[in-house]
């Protein structure tokens, strides 16, 4: 008798990315990427979709790693106080060597939470697969610039606003160029549906804390100074500090 032989799942490569992506809790798009977002409503006490995330760059760790640390004057907590010793040494550094100010100050970007949309291929011709998430996605301030301007547009209209959990609908985004030069292109699709029908488990996967979510590095002022010294070991940060600081006022 023939040996009975298992069906074999022979996934597509872009089926095998799409899902080990769709593991990833950040969504990042590549130049030339198109995705079918659909946001999901405010996380924990945050009064908009759009989650701020300030972040000094520019910093390295004792063994030459890249490291961010959060701006203590956005995300600064009961322990570290809210004097962000980032922004002082940035601030002292505007007057020495204004490209090392730059790279140090503090970057702001906003977080989102979404579903994505994840396709499969039947007969040649896309197909909805189901939704992905949730994830983080990063936009510059230009980019959430957009998408608020599509949520203004809906509420004048009288329409109901794309992050509605049941009344809402996803958004096509395409994004073009890169670095400095990158754009993002949202639109709506149109389709309203519930989040319940499109993820029914979106409620117990909803990421409440985004700051925990992110891995945001809130270090202390001490830290933070270990870190400067660490970085940029030429410069006296005990004299610049008190100059920062000084500046302030
Ligand atoms: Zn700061």
């Amino acid at each position: 008798m023939a040996l009975e032989r298992p069906k074999f799942n022979v996934p597509s490569a872009a089926e095998s990315k799409q899902f080990v992506d769709s593991n990833n809790r950040f969504l990042t798009l590549k130049d030339g990427d198109t995705v079918q977002l659909r946001f999901l409503p405010a996380a924990g006490d945050n009064p908009s979709i759009f989650f701020p995330v300030a972040n000094h760059h520019g910093l390295k760790t004792q063994d030459n790693k890249k490291v961010a640390l959060a701006c203590l004057g956005v995300h600064g907590t009961v322990e570290t106080g809210k004097r962000c010793l980032l922004c002082e040494a940035s601030r002292y550094l505007k007057e020495t060597d204004e490209e090392l100010a730059k790279e140090t100050r503090a970057q702001t970007r906003f977080y989102t939470q979404v579903l994505q949309a994840m396709f499969g291929t039947v007969g040649g011709k896309p197909v909805l697969k189901g939704w992905s998430g949730p994830k983080l996605i990063q936009w510059s301030g230009k980019a959430q610039g957009k998408l608020q301007a599509i949520a203004d547009s809906m509420e004048k209209m009288g329409e109901p606003l794309f992050y509605d959990p049941d009344q809402g609908q996803a958004l096509m985004v395409t994004r073009i160029g890169a670095k400095m030069d990158t754009e993002y292109m949202p639109e709506r699709t149109g389709k309203i549906v519930g989040l319940d029908e499109i993820r029914p488990t979106w409620g117990d996967e909803f990421l409440t804390d985004i700051n925990e979510a992110a891995g945001l590095n809130v270090a202390s002022r001490e830290l933070q100074l270990s870190y400067l010294r660490v970085s940029y070991p030429a410069i006296d940060w005990a004299t610049a500090l008190v100059a920062g600081e000084a500046d302030e006022d």
